[in-house]
């Protein structure tokens, strides 16, 4: 193997015990710990999974975790009620509301119900509006973790040319800015680009966010790119297995020797969202005491 593998397990585990000793002074100056409140609509598996997983790290980041429950049947009037009262709730600093959300819910109209204020997820308008023009608010997770291992890995992103694989809200869009804040030249690729790989050999940076297994080959690299996977997929289940393989959008295996850093799916980008959630919890909170939040 000659890329060297980006560690997004050790880097995220790394982030949420330097959170949870900002919590911890957060906790002392402000008399009250950080909260981030979760609310779970149904009882969709995945999505139980990752809910009690944001609620246990949010516990050991020594932050106080509060989860609302409701009914797969539950009215919109009351998903926004739920979210109003905890808009005035002073314990609570960050809101997520965990997506998808079932039935004919309009999840953006809960979404825009949320005090940009506690968005900690980043995905209400005046968010992604604020990222845009650059002012100070919140930005959804996975780009702002994938961001930070870039940033840990190449330093200075200044004239590199960055691709961009994906143009959804929570990923796409937002990783790109994010790259065109950094000074990268910055190309988003989508469903309807014409010769992706051409494209792609010219970035220094890729960050692939499609959802289709092993998509980018190793021969769409420039030799020694960066290449941020941020694509899960599970692959049909081979003989003899209970569940199928999870890969990412990039063939890992024959990548690693051609990029010069790689994220691994799973143990990339995965653990850093639950890791930059934390962070920017404590960031809202920080903020709602008046405080000036830690670097
Ligand atoms: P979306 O389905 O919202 O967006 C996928 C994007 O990929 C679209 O912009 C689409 O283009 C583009 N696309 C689809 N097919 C192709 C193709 N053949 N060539 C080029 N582009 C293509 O997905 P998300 O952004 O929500 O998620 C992307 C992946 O990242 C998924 O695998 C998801 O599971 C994963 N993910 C991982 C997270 C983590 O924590 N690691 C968090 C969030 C997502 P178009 O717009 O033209 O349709």
């Amino acid at each position: 193997m000659s890329a060297q593998l980006i560690d997004g397990k050790a880097f995220a585990a790394n982030l949420r015990e330097k959170v949870g000793e900002h919590a911890a002074t957060f906790a002392e100056k402000a008399g009250r710990k950080a909260g981030l409140a979760v609310v779970l609509v149904g009882e969709d598996p995945a999505s139980d999974v990752y809910v009690r997983s944001k609620g246990k790290a949010t516990v050991a980041a020594n932050m106080e975790s509060f989860e609302h429950r409701l009914a797969a049947d539950t009215t919109e009037d009351v998903l926004i009620a739920l979210v109003e009262q905890l808009n005035d709730d002073p314990a609570v600093d960050g809101i997520l509301v965990q997506l998808p959300l079932p039935g004919d819910l309009d999840e953006q109209a809960v979404i825009a119900a949320i005090d940009p204020g506690k968005d900690v997820d980043g995905f209400h308008v005046e968010s992604a509006g604020r990222l845009m023009v650059g002012q100070e608010g919140f930005v959804p997770c996975t780009p702002l973790g994938c961001m930070m291992m870039l940033r840990d890995r190449l330093g200075d992103l200044s004239g590199m040319n960055a691709v961009v694989i994906g143009r959804s809200n929570i990923v796409g869009k937002p990783m790109a800015q994010l790259l065109l804040d950094a000074n990268a030249t910055v190309t988003i690729a989508h469903s309807r680009t014409a010769d992706l790989p051409e494209v792609v050999r010219r970035a220094d940076i890729v960050v692939a966010a499609v959802g289709r297994p092993e998509m980018v080959k190793a021969d769409w690299l420039k030799p020694g790119a960066t290449v941020i996977d941020v694509g899960i997929n599970r692959l049909d289940p081979a003989e003899g297995e209970a569940k199928g393989r999870l890969v990412g959008d990039v063939d890992f295996e024959a990548a690693k020797e051609v990029a010069g850093a790689i994220t691994p799916v799973p143990g990339g980008v995965g653990p850093m969202t639950i890791a930059v959630l934390l962070r920017n919890t404590l960031v809202a909170a920080y903020r709602h005491e008046g405080l000036e939040p830690p670097e």
